[in-house]
């Protein structure tokens, strides 16, 4: 696989027709690779003709455990019971805390509530497989979707393993190219993918790639369907992700 430098990473799709002009912009420039994480419905439903439609190379990054079920990523089972707001903001502090605390927290979380349980309808293996007969590589973001680096050894092992078994009993053949679950890279984890057969594996350090590219680091832009077109172009550029840091910079030595 030839690694373009440019490579962006979208979640989910709503804003269609401004999705579509980023698509005419991304045509225009060579080399870029669009990448999708979690396998959200609507990449099937949304952004998959379109991409085949302007035959932009795409990788859509599959959580196995959950294709062709109706249980959510585990993010939105925490918006649900505790609110949009709240429950964000809880999902992004879980990612930061060992993975068994965050898994006790869930199960506490349900077993408090009195909701019924939360259903998502996921991707099922025939969408997978026409997707995959069109020209969308169908690679590899874990079984479960736990953050690595805050994974032990054996959880990350068993995650891959997991992951092998599913690719290879469903005909998948984008086993061996991996998403890291929220960007959450560790040398530990590089060297049990490594011995996995991982060959290639993303980031989502929000930069693009320079010089020769590690096979298993390499860099993602992030994006989202409703990008304005002006940010788009400018996160495109790579000015972006100096942009911002200079940005919080300026504002605190303005602030003083
Ligand atoms: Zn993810």
């Amino acid at each position: 696989m030839n690694i373009p430098k440019t490579i962006v990473t979208y979640h989910s799709f709503e804003n269609i027709s401004n999705f579509e002009k980023q698509l005419q912009i991304l045509k225009k420039q060579k080399n870029v690779l669009v990448t999708v994480d979690d396998g959200d419905l609507t990449f099937y439903t949304e952004a998959y003709p379109l991409l085949v439609k302007y035959k932009i190379p795409a990788i859509l990054f599959i959580i196995t455990s959950l294709i062709g079920t109706e249980i959510p990523f585990w993010w939105n089972e925490i918006m649900y019971y505790q609110g949009e707001v709240k429950g964000f903001k809880k999902a992004t502090e879980l990612k930061y805390i060992p993975n068994q605390e965050r898994i006790y927290y869930l199960i506490k979380l349900r077993s408090l509530s009195d909701k019924p349980l939360l259903k998502q309808q996921q991707l099922t293996i025939k969408q997978l497989l026409e997707m995959q007969d069109n020209g969308i590589i169908i690679a590899n973001h874990s079984d479960t979707h736990p953050m690595f680096d805050q994974c032990n050894e054996e959880v990350i092992r068993a995650e891959i393993k997991n992951t092998k078994l599913f690719f290879e009993a469903n005909n998948l053949k984008g086993y061996s190219v991996f998403a890291y679950p929220n960007g959450g890279y560790n040398k530990m984890s590089e060297t049990v993918l490594k011995q996995e057969g991982i060959e290639f594996a993303f980031l989502f350090d929000h930069k693009i790639n320079k010089g020769i590219i590690n096979p298993l680091r390499i860099s993602r832009l992030s994006v989202n369907d409703d990008t304005p077109i002006w940010k788009f172009k400018l996160i495109l550029s790579g000015w972006h992700s100096k942009w911002v840091p200079l940005n919080i910079f300026l504002y605190k030595i303005l602030k003083r």
